[in-house]
């Protein structure tokens, strides 16, 4: 999973381009829930969050490191989900 650091600016241009409706407003910036951030793994090649980003502080969430296999299943669970 991504994650958003300080350096957002409550833009809000990520929040509607998240395939997952991983992205929502927080306590001060905006936020990424990490159980359903797929990285777009099954949606698209590129993060779309990173591609937006004017400020570009989207990186991997060092806590929520995930490789493409876990990715995909995520993927797949919420599907399952949806
Ligand atoms: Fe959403 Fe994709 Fe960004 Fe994850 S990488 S928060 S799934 S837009
Ligand atoms: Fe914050 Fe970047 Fe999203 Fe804008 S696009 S709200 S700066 S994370």
């Amino acid at each position: 999973a991504l994650m958003i650091t300080d350096e957002c600016i409550n833009c809000d241009v990520c929040e509607p381009e998240c395939p997952n409706q991983a992205i929502y407003l927080g306590q001060e910036i905006y936020e990424i829930d990490p159980n359903k951030c797929t990285e777009c793994v099954g949606h698209f090649d590129e993060p779309q969050c990173v591609q937006v980003c004017p400020v570009a502080c989207i990186p991997v969430n060092p806590q929520h490191v995930e490789n493409r296999e876990t990715l995909w299943q995520k993927f797949q669970r919420l599907q399952a989900s949806a």
